[in-house]
């Protein structure tokens, strides 16, 4: 008899769509059926996936540049995942739509799979669903998944974790380029791309970034900058191409193991602070928290001695005032 998550992982791995969506779902939502499922997912399939992360400002032209990489790849004639990011509620409905608006290039195209995840501002659960997104992706047989992210603050950088390959888009002006660099983009850029370059002032923003790049220690990946014109769909060849490189770059020097330690270190993490924060659920409610809020709203246990009665520790420094 196989249960109902490992036949929906059977279908998945099958390419079964339906059951792809509906798996997304169990993993996001995490608790007991997602860990069922990410433990029948096949380790190997599920880390066969080249994940991609765009991030940039909100308008910058992530989802149209998206929408061209995904058209060049098919092109390829592989199939494509994009993971939606979007963090904050008070944007969702009209950043979802844009994102829709743009996709619908491909609406048609059963190579590909997009999927919008929103988190309502929670970081723990974004950088949670993501690497189990995209462990759910590879397993389907996705080599490559794109995650692109709305805005950037704490929740893109946790998403840039999750990428093997983070491309960060700026457009022309002194100005953007200084943005990217105070949000912590320039750290976790891999390929920056300066899109709208039919705009004036991209030559100059490619120096100011390659300025900000030169900085610091020699590295072994010195990041590329390249021009696109995402609505013409101009340069996006060469951003490919610059995956595809930094991707032989990350094979060859074995950053990648690294890259993907760092990303099962995050999500092994997750999973465990998940785990604690259920306990800590469990444990504040019933008789025995009663008893204890009691003394310590009367002010005859002190709030840490309260904590480690809760958990069961014995308190060396213990201070009840009752005695
Ligand atoms: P996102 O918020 O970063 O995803 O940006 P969008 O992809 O939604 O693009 C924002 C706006 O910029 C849209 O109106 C696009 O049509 C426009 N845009 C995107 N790329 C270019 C470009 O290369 N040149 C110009 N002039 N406009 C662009």
């Amino acid at each position: 008899m196989t249960s109902p998550v490992a036949a929906l992982v059977l279908a998945t791995e099958r390419g079964d769509r339906a059951a792809l969506a509906q798996l997304l779902t169990i993993v996001e939502s995490g608790g007991a059926r997602a860990r069922a499922a990410l433990a029948a997912l096949a380790p190997a399939a599920s880390e066969s996936a080249a994940v991609v992360g765009i991030t940039g400002a909100p308008g910058v032209g992530k989802s149209t540049l998206t929408s061209g990489v995904v058209a060049h790849l098919r092109r390829g004639g592989e199939p494509v995942a994009v993971i939606a990011v979007d963090p904050s509620s008070e944007f969702s409905g009209g950043a979802m739509l844009g994102d829709r608006v743009r996709m619908q290039d491909h609406d048609t195209d059963g190579g590909v799979f997009v999927r919008s995840m929103a988190t309502r501002g929670e970081l723990g659960g974004l950088s949670r669903a993501a690497p189990h997104a995209v462990r759910v992706l590879g397993a389907a047989g996705y080599p490559w998944v794109i995650i692109e992210t709305v805005g950037v603050g704490q929740v893109e950088v946790a998403v840039a974790q999750t990428a093997d390959t983070t491309v960060v888009v700026v457009t022309p002006g002194w100005g953007d380029a200084v943005q990217a660099s105070k949000a912590g983009l320039l750290e976790i850029g891999d390929i920056f791309v300066v899109n709208k370059a039919d705009r004036t002032g991209a030559e100059q923003t490619s120096r100011d970034l390659q300025e900000m790049l030169g900085g610091g220690s020699p590295r072994a990946w010195v990041p590329p900058v390249v021009h696109t014109v995402a609505t013409e769909r101009a340069g996006i060849a060469e951003l490919c191409d610059a995956v595809v490189e930094h991707r032989r770059y990350l094979d060859r020097s074995g950053e990648l193991a690294e890259r993907r330690r760092r990303r099962v270190q995050h999500e092994l993490r997750a999973i465990v602070v998940e785990q604690l924060a259920r306990r800590a659920d469990e444990l504040c409610r019933g008789a025995t928290f009663d008893r204890v809020l009691t003394r310590l709203a009367a002010g005859t246990l002190d709030p840490s001695t309260a904590a480690s009665e809760l958990l069961g520790e014995g308190s060396p420094a213990r201070v009840d005032r009752e005695g």
